[in-house]
């Protein structure tokens, strides 16, 4: 059978992730590859690890990157925090949260889960009540940016909870990290985890991750050994620290990608960064709306890096996307669980977060709906 190169069309990409990545990190990918314990590739782990704390906002020394994409992220979180008989509670307002919560019950955990519509953030005020009458509760977990829904939950209220009832407070900041502020330890947070396909822009592949003193305290104090092995924080950090014992190959091009996209987040600057995210975001909103459309996420906590707008009655989702698609080259995503032929999202994450695929999709969506 004969053997052809793929050669992807060209595409924007502007659904929930993959974003589109940096020209630089596609560049960075393709250098040479080096040995995993190799001293020069353990100087871009370094890098690596520096560049996180700052882009993370954080002074923790647990400050690595699984190998995997943002999901493994979360389940290096929530596998080597969760113990069997730990109480657990889970805000949640979309498919992300009802995740975690999913890891939790696998490592053994009792888990409350507390729902709040899809499109609204999660409410502290409930999340507090469920706190208080589970007792004792070891980890409370929450999204940052919910992608199914493009809403916010504000984190402060969540850490003052976790810090009142000496619980620990997870934070899923796949969507957010690089696109918004993410502050964990400005927040108090005990566990952050990203990953590279959204505002970080580059390929799905790794995900970052920082663990307090606190959290890392109770990893190291287990009574029982972490439920997996590949994602073992105690395992990953001996890779990652001066100790450099051998725990798996380094998914080594991903690691150059991470290291060169996070060098592209510090030459922008974090604020600036932010800033423009916010700025493209709501021009997309106000544009979404001035053509009579109805954004799905609750005013006030609209993420500016993912907007859900509902499907016109009439209208056929798959026929709109599907044009987008083949006559514009544009991605957008369709809803996910319960929003699913009800919203589409639209991302606008890192280098696809520009005034001009602003225009380009209000522009064509225009076109397609008139
Ligand atoms: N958490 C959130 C909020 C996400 O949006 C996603 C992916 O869309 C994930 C976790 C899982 O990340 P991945 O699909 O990279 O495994």
């Amino acid at each position: 059978m004969p053997t052809t190169t793929f050669t992807p069309p060209t595409r924007i990409l502007m659904g929930p992730g993959p974003s589109g990545a940096h020209p630089r990190v596609l560049t960075a990918m393709t250098r040479p590859l080096l040995g995993h314990l190799d001293p020069d590739f353990l100087r871009v782990m370094d890098g690596c690890r520096a560049m996180l704390r700052e882009v993370l906002q954080t002074e923790n020394e647990v400050t690595l990157a699984t190998p995997g994409t943002g999901t493994s992220g979360m389940e290096a979180a929530v596998m080597n925090l969760v113990e069997p008989g730990d109480r657990v509670v889970v805000g949640i307002c979309g498919y992300f949260g009802e995740r975690i919560a999913q890891m939790a019950e696998r490592a053994g955990g009792e888990v409350t889960r507390v729902q709040s519509p899809w499109g609204q953030p999660v409410d502290a005020a409930v999340v507090e009540a469920a706190v208080k009458a589970a007792g004792n509760v070891k980890l409370l977990a929450i999204v940052h940016a919910e992608t199914s829904t493009g809403a916010e939950t504000p984190v402060e209220p969540f850490a003052r909870i976790a810090r009142e009832n000496g619980a620990l407070l997870l934070v899923d900041c796949v969507t957010s990290l690089g696109g918004m502020p993410v502050r964990a330890d400005a927040w108090g947070a005990d566990a952050v985890y990203s990953g590279t396909q959204k505002c970080l822009s580059a390929p799905p592949g790794v995900a970052p991750i920082t663990v307090s003193a606190r959290a890392w305290d109770a990893v190291r104090r287990r009574e029982t050994p972490c439920n997996t092995w590949y994602l073992d924080l105690q395992l990953l950090e001996a890779y990652w620290d001066e100790r450099r014992t051998y725990h798996h190959t380094a998914p080594i091009s991903m690691v150059y990608a991470l290291h060169e996209a996070l060098s592209l987040v510090l030459e922008e600057g974090l604020e600036t960064r932010w800033a423009r995210h916010e700025r493209n975001g709501r021009a997309l909103q106000a544009g979404l709306e001035a053509m009579g459309l109805t954004l799905h996420a609750q005013a006030g906590y609209r993420l500016p890096v993912l907007t859900t707008v509902r499907i016109p009655v009439g209208v056929e989702d798959t026929a709109v996307r599907g044009a987008l698609l083949h006559r514009y080259g544009i991605e957008i995503g369709g809803g996910l669980g319960e929003l699913k032929g009800r919203v589409w999202r639209i991302g606008l994450m890192g280098e696809s977060s520009t005034p001009g695929n602003v225009l380009l999709l209000l522009n064509a969506l225009g076109k397609l709906l008139r």
